[in-house]
């Protein structure tokens, strides 16, 4: 049998700091091989990035096919932790270490309760990469496209995100908004202020265009999502003189949408509305973009259905289903399966001290364990 707790702390006592793995994988393909796991390491890089070691393991070969997605990778320690960042100790029921939260915990969770259930009728694989604390391109992605080219078909898929609020459990994300940002600059004619007439001020387009997008409701949301937001984070001129109109200032805001629009449709918006000001007060405006995650929702379904009622049966309580906070790498694996997000709560996750009881890790190793059972002895279709 697999301890999920001496896991947990063998995963956080390798310093897997984004792109590092320090060992990480090792420990994991160690736990899996004996459980009949067949593991593939995926070592992807690409120009510009460095290069990030990934794990794909499989158990079995038959359908329906169940994955466990996930990283071993970390966010930096920081200064100032009480407990050595990456010893794992247990204190006072407290499993302390950067990682335990966020999310190695749940993944040492995930390998226990396979043990538990044994061989399945079907196929279970985990999906670990090492990328997604960081630019998240060398990993799933990448072993994504992968496993189309070598003909895996994923049927479900989890990921051990750290998405409860307060109790393992308690939350399911079954979506997620996306997330674009936007820089505007507005180019006018730069002059004397005694003399207005002969310049052509930047500043009132670009209030103006700020004054238009920020007053501008994108929608009411629906059943699944919050309301779609539009924030402004900066606004610049950097011009220290009295006595000169500058001749450019710009913008920038960031929308978090959700699946009542696409990246394509906001640019449009965007577009539009800058083109409007453009014409009518005679300035250059240019628009610049970056995507970081488009949105998606899993419709609650038979899946959401059964993992619900996995949950329920071991903590007696109907689990909400949310679609708030960041992106997640669920954001890639949405194009290949229905996938559903349930993990530890995080409260602590990214800070100094990051901790999780000890208890909440064997709860959530119960919880996987239900939704295995369930899942082989009645696949969803
Ligand atoms: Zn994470």
């Amino acid at each position: 049998m697999t301890d999920p707790v001496l896991l947990a702390q063998q995963l956080v006592r390798c310093a897997s700091v984004t792109p590092a793995d320090a060992g990480a994988l090792d420990v994991l393909e160690a736990a899996l091989t004996p459980l009949g796991f067949m593991c593939h390491r995926l070592n992807f890089e690409q120009e510009g990035t460095q290069p990030v070691d990934n794990l794909y393991a499989r158990l079995g070969t038959a359908a329906p096919h169940f994955c466990f997605a996930g990283h071993t990778d970390v966010v930096p320690a920081g200064e100032g932790w009480t407990h050595d960042p990456f010893a794992a100790e247990v204190r006072d029921g407290l499993l302390y270490g950067r990682g335990a939260a966020d999310m190695k915990s749940a993944i040492a969770a995930f390998v226990a309760a396979v043990a538990r259930t044994g061989t399945p009728k079907g196929s279970i694989s985990l999906l670990i990469t090492g990328d997604e604390e960081g630019p998240a391109v060398n990993g799933t992605p990448k072993m994504l496209g992968w496993l189309k080219a070598q003909g895996e078909r994923i049927d479900h898929c989890i990921v051990g995100e750290p998405t409860s609020t307060s109790s393992a459990g308690d939350t399911l994300k079954i979506g997620r908004r996306g997330s674009i940002n936007f820089r505007v600059a507005v180019t006018g004619v730069q002059g004397h202020v005694g003399y207005p007439h002969r310049a052509r001020n930047p500043i009132p387009p670009l209030a103006l265009l700020v004054t238009r997008l920020a007053g501008h409701k994108l929608d009411t949301g629906n059943d699944h999502f919050e309301p779609s937001t539009l924030s402004f984070t900066s606004l610049d001129v950097g011009n220290a003189a009295t006595n000169v109109i500058p001749a450019a200032a710009e913008a920038r805001f960031n929308i978090r949408f959700n699946n009542e629009h696409t990246p394509e449709s906001l640019i449009a918006h965007v577009e539009r509305e800058a083109r409007a000001v453009a014409k009518e007060t005679g300035c250059d405006i240019v628009l610049s973009h970056g995507v970081s995650g488009v949105s998606f929702l899993t419709h609650p379904g038979p899946f959401t259905a059964l993992v619900a009622g996995a949950v329920e049966s071991v903590t007696g309580r109907v689990p909400d289903f949310s679609t708030s906070g960041g992106t997640s790498d669920a954001r890639f694996i949405k194009d290949h399966c229905p996938v559903v997000e349930l993990g530890l709560a995080g409260a602590t996750m990214h800070k100094v001290d990051e901790h999780v009881p000890v208890a909440e890790i064997l709860r959530l190793t119960d919880i996987y364990a239900a939704i295995l059972t369930a899942y082989f002895a009645n696949p969803p279709h």
